[in-house]
């Protein structure tokens, strides 16, 4: 076993998905994530990155094994249970940014809030902060025409920063971004996890899984390597 440090916000226990015809997308996967972690789940096409980050967003059930969010056994939530701990407690990122054409970015980030019961009059001011805390607050009534990629991709970021998620799942969140706008993006990941946002980036591109402090690989279906949770740094005596 690895071990692990700090409040888990998801663990996977002996997790299978399987699908009919015998197609064994994920084999056996156990995988805790721990507070104020930044970690990258990478893995070639086709080895069951999507159907983990699935799972692990509570979009879909496994096939056997254990799923807990915040301590919650998901198999013990109806859907309607599942949708408000998943507004509650995680942020999406995705590749192709997600963002509604008619809105501003505050407002699009505002979406952010939809299912988490704030108030209506807070949803504004909350997606003003969280914009200032990707450094767009200078384009808070841009729509996203008006904004070029890495800044949409930081409007998305907003969005599932707003409700202060216990965890960001990321997906390829640089996909569809030239090199060095892509490099921005995961430095803006990397100083929201200084600040202690829990993160995890789903991923094909080893280079970038490499400059993150945990890795974890997945080949058909399974976690073959796993760096593991750090302790956490002591201060020098
Ligand atoms: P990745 O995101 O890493 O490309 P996926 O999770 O999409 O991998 O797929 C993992 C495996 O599961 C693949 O062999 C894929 O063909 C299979 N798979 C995924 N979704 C389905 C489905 N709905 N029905 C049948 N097989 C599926």
């Amino acid at each position: 076993m690895i071990p692990t440090y700090g409040t888990p916000v998801l663990e996977l226990e002996e997790v299978w998905k399987s699908y009919p015809g015998g197609v064994h997308a994920l084999r056996d996967v156990n995988l805790t994530i721990t507070e104020g972690e930044l970690l990258g789940i990478v893995g070639p096409s086709g080895s069951g990155k999507s159907t983990l980050l699935h799972l692990m967003g509570m979009l879909d059930r496994p096939t056997s094994g254990r799923i807990r969010v915040r301590g919650h056994d998901i198999e013990r939530l109806g859907d309607r249970r599942l949708s408000a701990l998943r507004g509650r407690s995680l942020g999406f990122v995705f590749q192709q940014f997600h963002l509604s054409d008619g809105m501003t970015a505050t407002d699009n980030v505002a979406t952010g809030l939809l299912y988490t019961g704030t108030p209506t009059r807070h949803r504004q001011a909350m997606a003003r902060e969280a914009l200032e805390r990707v450094g767009l607050a200078d384009r808070a009534h841009h729509l996203p025409h008006q904004l070029s990629g890495g800044q949409k991709q930081r409007v998305a970021i907003a969005r599932a920063l707003v409700n202060r998620p216990a965890l960001v799942l990321a997906d390829e969140p640089t996909g569809a971004l030239d090199s060095s706008t892509g490099h921005a993006v995961m430095d803006l990941l990397r100083e929201l996890h200084a600040t202690g946002t829990t993160i995890a980036v789903i991923t094909h591109d080893r280079e970038l899984a490499a400059s993150l402090p945990r890795r974890v690989e997945i080949l058909d279906g399974r976690i073959r390597h796993d760096t593991g949770t750090r302790p956490p740094t002591k201060d020098p005596a």
